[in-house]
């Protein structure tokens, strides 16, 4: 018999000793894994999650999230949902109250109020002044950045957007961008009763394209969940992830027979395959009988692990894919 388990991203360290208290009140995976994401979502001091998180290139925050329940192989997702602050619980809701998977942009936004949950204010006073500095520096939208004035905001955008892709400067203005802040959380959990679920939520890539989503709300990219076997969650650069169904590449590992170690590590390697495509990522996998591993591309990244038995989250070193390439080193993860 498996004993309860929590595994979270790194900045999710203040939130597992929630997660892995309701686990032991015998609560279920589902309920830990919302419960611990809501509280990182909270925490304005993280610019990738939730409040606090850093917006788009017209400097608004959009959220991505997902979650997968392993029993039924149910899942739910959000994707460039703006003025929520806990996209996860909104993900919960598509998941239990809907036919569908994923809903974006306004209609779960619309979804969201009809749900009940509450619109807040997502854009903080200092991610505003990053994004300032980030307009400023990179010269793309050649004014200052007035928030007064989100439509003429827009129009100098779609005028630089215009420009950059007639002089098909667009990818080289991508790969400048890409160079910015990002990160996500992970949280996995494993509960009494052995059913496992897994939960993703992220501002995304910091300044992105206005609508674009990344691997966190894409079942099968940054999140992945089957009670058979385990699950699996990325943090990173979501384009790659989504390219190579990353995180369901190390379930199905698990469902070969693999170790922890070997699905995340395998998971890494495959990066490989979009050389000389550059970006970082990691990936924690947790499997049915509570191990649970992270593996990443860059060297000192961690995780955090709470049981039923050491409710103290525990830290643990990812294993350190070297990928023998410059891709190291790129973006910025916390
Ligand atoms: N995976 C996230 C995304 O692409 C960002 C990150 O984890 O750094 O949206």
């Amino acid at each position: 018999m498996v004993k309860a388990l929590i595994a979270g991203t790194i900045r999710a360290d203040h939130a597992l000793p929630t997660g892995i208290a309701l686990l032991r009140k015998g609560k279920s995976a589902i309920d830990a894994v919302e419960a611990t994401v809501r509280l990182v979502e909270d925490n304005e001091d993280d610019w990738t999650v939730g409040l606090g998180g850093l917006p788009n290139l017209l400097g608004e925050v959009e959220l991505d999230a997902s979650i997968m329940d392993g029993k039924t192989l149910r899942a739910g997702a959000v994707a460039g949902i703006k003025h929520y602050k806990n996209p996860i619980s909104i993900a919960r809701k598509v998941m239990e109250e809907t036919p569908h998977i994923l809903l974006v942009g306004e209609g779960a936004e619309l979804f969201a109020r009809v749900m009940g949950f509450q619109e807040t204010p997502l854009l903080t006073q200092t991610a505003r002044d990053i994004h300032q500095d980030f307009l400023q520096k990179k010269g793309i939208v050649k004014y200052p950045y007035d928030t007064e004035d989100t439509l003429k905001l827009k129009e100098r955008y779609y005028k630089s957007f215009q420009h950059l892709v007639k002089d098909e400067k667009l990818m080289s203005w991508y790969r400048r961008y890409v160079e910015t802040t990002h990160g996500t959380v992970n949280v996995l959990a494993v509960d009494k009763e052995q059913h496992i679920c897994c939960g993703v939520s992220t501002s995304g890539l910091s300044f992105k394209f206005p609508g674009r989503a990344g691997d966190s709300p894409v079942i099968g990219a940054g999140n992945y969940a089957d009670d058979r076997y385990g699950a699996a969650a990325c943090v990173g650069t979501g384009e790659l992830v989504i390219r190579l169904s990353l995180a369901r590449i190390a379930v199905y590992e698990l469902s070969k027979g693999a170790t922890v170690e070997e699905a995340a590590t395998t998971a890494i390697s495959s990066l490989r395959d979009l050389l000389p495509d550059k970006g970082s990522v990691s990936i924690i996998v947790l499997d049915k009988a509570g191990n649970v591993c992270g593996a990443c591309n860059w060297q000192d990244y961690y995780f955090w692990v709470a049981t039923e038995d050491n409710p103290k989250p525990q830290k643990q070193k990812c294993i350190f894919v070297d990928l023998k390439s410059e891709v190291n080193g790129v973006g910025y993860h916390r």
